[in-house]
Order: C-alpha cells, then sequence, then structure tokens
C-alpha cells in the first residue's frame, strides 16, 4: 500500500481511521492527534512553571474600605482581616531575609448567617486570587467515610484552573471548624474520626507544607497523578458558630460570681454579646487542640445582627439584596422598587423566624416568586412591593415552612 495513505505515526491505512491529516511529508490519524492533545493537557496540568498572577495590595485602611462596601457591621472583625490580610501578602511579597514573618491564618467566630463567609470571600474577591469554601464536616482522617484533608486543596486548585503557582497563594475558606472540636476537654482514648484526626491532618496544611492533591479529589480516581501544592503561601481562614463558647467565656470571666468584690466588675460586661471577650484559651477548651488553635493566630469575633444591621443587609451593599431583584428586572425591561414598609416588614419576619441576614434572601424570594414568574410575560414596565403585597405572598405556609427552617 502506498505509505502516503496510512498514518505516519501509529501506521494505520486511511480506511481504519477516522481523518487522516496529510503533511508534506507524511500523514497523521484523528486518533493519534486525540492522544497527543490529552498527553499535553496532561502535562499542562502538571507544570508548575506558570507565575502567579501578581497580586494588588491595598493597605489596610483600603481593605477595610473595600469590605465596607458588600459587609455590614462588623468593624472590629474587618480590622482584624484587612490587617491579617495586608500583613500576609507583604510576608509573601518580601524577599528572604533575617527577620521571618510568621504566617497569620484567621479564625472568625460568630453566629452563623452574620457575614463570616461573606467576609473571607470578598476579600478574595478584592485580592483577586483563588478562593475555594470548604466545610470542615466532610472532613475525615485518611482511610474513613467523607474527603480527605487533602480534596481541599483540591477544591482551590479548581478555583486557579489548575494553575499551582496562582493556587499556592490563594485562600480557602474553612466553614464549621468547630464542627471538628474533640468532645469534651479530654483527649479520648478511643478514635474519635471526626475530631482530633481531623484536626492533626489539618494541622499539616495550616502550617505550611508540601502536600500531594488528587486532581479530582475524592477517592473515585485512585489512578490520577497527585499534584504537589505547597501551602505555605495559602491563607486559610476558618469560621464557626461555636455554639456554646459564650458560656465556656462566661465561666472564665466569672461572670457567674455575685460577690461584692466582683459586682463592678459585672457592670461592664456585655452579657448579650459575649463573644466579643474571646481569646485563643477559650477555642482550646471548647475543643480545638492546642496546635490549631496556636497555628491560628488572628482570632476576630463577629456580632450578632440586629435589626438595624439586618436592615441596613437588604439595601445597602453593593450587591444587596434589593439591589440584585432590581437589576434582574430591570434585564426586562421593569422598574421595580420596595416600599420602605415592605422592607420594614420583611426584616420583621426574618426576625420573627429567627433566621438572621440567611432569612431575608428566602423570605425575597417567597414574596417575588409570582412576580417574577409572571411579569417576563406582561407589558407592565413598574412595579412596587408594598407591606399588603408582602404580607400576602408570604402566605401561610411560607411561615410555617420558615418558622421549621
Ligand atoms: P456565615 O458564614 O457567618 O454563616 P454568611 O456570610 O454566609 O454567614 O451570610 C449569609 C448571607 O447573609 C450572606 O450571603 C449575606 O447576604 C448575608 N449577610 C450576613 N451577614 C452580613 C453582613 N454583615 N453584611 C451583609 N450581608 C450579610
Amino acid at each position: 500500500m502506498d505509505k502516503n495513505d496510512r498514518c505516519s505515526l501509529c501506521g494505520r491505512p486511511r480506511k481504519d481511521v477516522g481523518i487522516l491529516f496529510q503533511g508534506v511529508n507524511g500523514n497523521v490519524c484523528d486518533d493519534c492527534i486525540r492522544r497527543g492533545y490529552e498527553i499535553l493537557k496532561e502535562e499542562e496540568l502538571f507544570k508548575k512553571e506558570k507565575p502567579a498572577k501578581g497580586i494588588k495590595l491595598k493597605k489596610p485602611k483600603e481593605i477595610k474600605a473595600f469590605l465596607d462596601d458588600y459587609v455590614i457591621g462588623q468593624d472590629f472583625a474587618k480590622k482584624v482581616l484587612s490587617v491579617a490580610v495586608y500583613n500576609h501578602y507583604k510576608r509573601i511579597s518580601q524577599e528572604k531575609n533575617d527577620v521571618d514573618i510568621e504566617k497569620s491564618n484567621i479564625i472568625m467566630v460568630g453566629e452563623t448567617g452574620t457575614g463570616k463567609t461573606l467576609l473571607a470571600k470578598t476579600i478574595a474577591k478584592m485580592l483577586n486570587v483563588p478562593f475555594a469554601i470548604v466545610d470542615a464536616t466532610v472532613l475525615t482522617e485518611a482511610g474513613y467515610v467523607g474527603e480527605d484533608i487533602e480534596s481541599l486543596l483540591t477544591r482551590l486548585l479548581q478555583a486557579a484552573d489548575y494553575d499551582v503557582a496562582s493556587a499556592e497563594q490563594g485562600i480557602v475558606f474553612i466553614d464549621e471548624i468547630d464542627k471538628i472540636a474533640r468532645k469534651g476537654d479530654n483527649p479520648s482514648i478511643t478514635r474519635d474520626v471526626s475530631g482530633e484526626g481531623v484536626q492533626q491532618g489539618l494541622l499539616k496544611l495550616l502550617e505550611g507544607s508540601i502536600v500531594n492533591v488528587p486532581p479530582q479529589g475524592g477517592r473515585k480516581h485512585p489512578e490520577q497523578k497527585m499534584i504537589a501544592v505547597d501551602t505555605k503561601n495559602i491563607l486559610f481562614i476558618c469560621g464557626g458558630a461555636f455554639e456554646g463558647l459564650d458560656k465556656i467565656i462566661a465561666r472564665r470571666m466569672n461572670t457567674q460570681v455575685v460577690g461584692y468584690g466582683t459586682q463592678k466588675n459585672i457592670e461592664k460586661i456585655d452579657s448579650k454579646n459575649m463573644l466579643q471577650y474571646v481569646i485563643p484559651e477559650d477555642i482550646r477548651k471548647f475543643g480545638l487542640i492546642p496546635e490549631i488553635v496556636g497555628r491560628l493566630p488572628v482570632l476576630a469575633y463577629l456580632n450578632p445582627l440586629d435589626r438595624e444591621a439586618l436592615r441596613q443587609i437588604l439595601t445597602e451593599p453593593k450587591n444587596s439584596i434589593v439591589n440584585q431583584y432590581i437589576k434582574l428586572f430591570k434585564i426586562d425591561g421593569i422598574d421595580i422598587k420596595f416600599e420602605e414598609e415592605a422592607l420594614d416588614y420583611i426584616v420583621d419576619q426574618a426576625i420573627s423566624f429567627k433566621l438572621g441576614a440567611r432569612g431575608l434572601r428566602s423570605i425575597c424570594e417567597s414574596i417575588m416568586l409570582e412576580a417574577m414568574f409572571e411579569m417576563p410575560s406582561e407589558n407592565k414596565k413598574t412595579f412596587t412591593v408594598t407591606k399588603e403585597y408582602a404580607e400576602s405572598k408570604l402566605d401561610k405556609t411560607a411561615a410555617i415552612k420558615f418558622r421549621n427552617a
């Protein structure tokens, strides 16, 4: 057979291949091209030479101002985070010299729905670095059901499009860190699958070490090649509600002891918001091992959100819930307005269902569903959400649904 009529790489004749691409001195078939492409793709995945995108570092005050645009209140947490992030990236950009600036991983404590995730997300957005959110509750020790600790870096790699150098300067937000606390203050004798073992595993990442990460995560792909990721410059931000921590703090501060000598101090303590007095020792007592507490040197608390804060959250942040609806309707050429009383009503409902900021969104969704369904097919170009309208849409079913949320 004419040698020009076969693939010069695999040797298969034209009739056995899909397409035969003709070159000057030979041919190549579609299969060989496909295989070559796969090899190239894999190589790309493991290449480490691409430098991470330059991070434009803002000063702490500028970082806080940026956070102010998106997050309501939480001034203390914002200040702590701004300084920690500034120091972290300053440390990365430093030439090696005699003073080693230690890494400043962060831990945030605060009730659920007070803005912990939002703060971490906003910082990643500002820095334009890869960002991954992982839930500590799914992590288990290697060999147990659940995800291996390393898998939290898989998410970061994915967020960085497998650009290892860029992932190595990213931010990982570990949510619900309190759920891997040791049960009780004493190290347990039996193995504690979801607690201390996971904490030990996590320690390795927080400290900064080279970790072999499965690129696709999980254990479903045992054949996958691992990617080595250095966690030295990855900023870990941990968050948790730490239910019961207030009691630990109160005990330490001795608020229960009412005596003549202590009375003066007690008056100054704001017992409704004990988290503001948190110190690392309280976190350790809660059940995080001392090594982990030591690797999370920056400790910030978030305040519970009051009525005023919830009201602001509805309308003030750049991408507030209300602004999002306005934009959604605008795309269909519809101008929508929310009456002040309607907004107050939404806040009242969120408070009565004890849903905090998280509830604002679901309540708004329930109220707006009908309009979002009907209006795109109608000719009306304006729409005002009144309190009566909101009330009528948030019917009894919704009320029951949210109450049990
Ligand atoms: P957490 O991580 O503390 O449980 P999130 O950050 O996930 O809470 O907050 C849940 C939602 O509530 C966010 O998407 C955001 O819309 C809203 N939210 C919570 N706290 C604030 C805040 N301080 N400022 C603005 N929005 C907030």
